[in-house]
């Protein structure tokens, strides 16, 4: 990475790859979820707004004109801040980046539920016209399990205040985060809650418990068994199927998820996505694992791919010998998944 003149920080969504990024917070004001270890080792902060200001006006220089249409601003949660603060740094920003069309930043389920609908319709009307939101799940249990410090409420007042604000919303789902004992609980409820919320997009990703973490510590113990490949599958399928009444962009577009071709517009594409759901489940059991091991050694993207039949044979032969090792499969899954995220 360049040595920017401003202050950089560690992580940006997917779709933010071309963004100016910004940061007005440091880490996560919650940093107590289970499953993440992104921001562990930082003390949350906000940054005061002259020295937003100033980064703002910093990389306006450094970029030198640069027509940016997108900003995304860092870290954790820019609604911890004080509304008037967070309208004085879009309009900074505006200012500086006149080509701007779309600013964005995590928003945060409890966090949001703070603000007022007026606040809320005030920021972004200053320029915050998107958010995405780490829902996770749905389901109060599992929320509850990996201490995500949100409720299923909370998720969908937030949400509903963000889109009557005119803002767009993404939420992100992880599969596998109820562990098999959850899974169907986290499928349903996640899809009802979805149901409620309306985001604009559903972002699916697939779990990869890190080392250290909390739910690693949960698994140790035995306290949370995670579901196979195969039964995340079966988790997605329930929870695509109980999507009703909505018409968001639904994608599985990590390189953790498994099937990345589930993709597609409500209702629209849904029977589309379901037949692919299906057509893995419905594969043999050698089938699916030759799938797996091979996507997740980079042999293949798409179901289609095994049709290839000297990279089927290929991975076939390097899964025989796993089997031969007589290491638990899944467990390997896990590990090749892990790498990913
Ligand atoms: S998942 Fe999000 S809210 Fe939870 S600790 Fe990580 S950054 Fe904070």
């Amino acid at each position: 990475m360049p040595d920017y003149p401003f202050e950089m920080g560690p992580i940006r969504p997917v779709d933010e790859a071309d963004s100016l990024l910004i940061r007005t917070t440091r880490g996560c004001p919650w940093n107590r979820c289970e499953f993440c270890s992104l921001y562990r080792d930082l003390k949350f902060s906000m940054r005061p707004v002259e020295e937003i200001k100033a980064d703002i006006l910093a990389a306006r220089d450094y970029f030198n004109g640069h027509p940016f249409e997108t900003c995304f601003l860092q870290d954790g949660d820019s609604f911890v801040m004080k509304t008037r603060d967070i309208i004085e740094i879009l309009t900074c920003l505006k200012s500086a980046f006149p080509s701007l069309k779309r600013i964005s930043s995590y928003g945060r389920a409890q966090t949001m539920v703070k603000k007022s609908p007026g606040a809320m319709k005030e920021i972004c009307n200053a320029g915050l016209n998107k958010l995405y939101c780490g829902m996770e799940s749905g389901s109060e249990k599992v929320l509850k399990q990996v201490k995500k410090g949100i409720t299923p409420d909370s998720i969908i007042r937030s949400a509903r205040m963000a889109g009557e604000a005119g803002m767009e919303t993404t939420q992100f789902i992880i599969l596998g985060l109820g562990g098999r004992e959850l899974s169907r609980d986290h499928a349903l409820e996640t899809a009802r809650v979805l149901n409620q919320a309306a985001p604009d997009q559903i972002r699916l990703l697939t779990i990869g418990v890190k080392e250290g973490s909390g739910l690693d510590k949960q698994m140790a113990k035995g306290q949370f068994i995670l579901p196979s490949e195969t039964g995340m599958i079966q988790e997605q399928r329930l929870l695509l199927e109980n999507l009703t009444g909505i018409t968001s962009h639904y994608a599985n577009h990590h390189g953790i998820d498994l099937l990345n071709e589930v993709r597609g517009q409500l209702p629209h594409d849904k029977e589309t996505m379901l037949a692919i759901l299906d057509r893995f489940l419905n594969m043999s059991e050698p089938a699916r694992n030759n799938f797996i091991l091979g996507r997740r050694l980079g042999y293949y993207r798409r179901l289609s791919d095994m049709d290839n039949s000297l990279t089927r044979e290929f991975v076939g032969k390097q899964l025989k010998k796993l089997r031969e090792s007589g290491e638990d499969l899944e467990t390997i899954f896990h590990s090749l998944r892990k790498q990913v995220v």
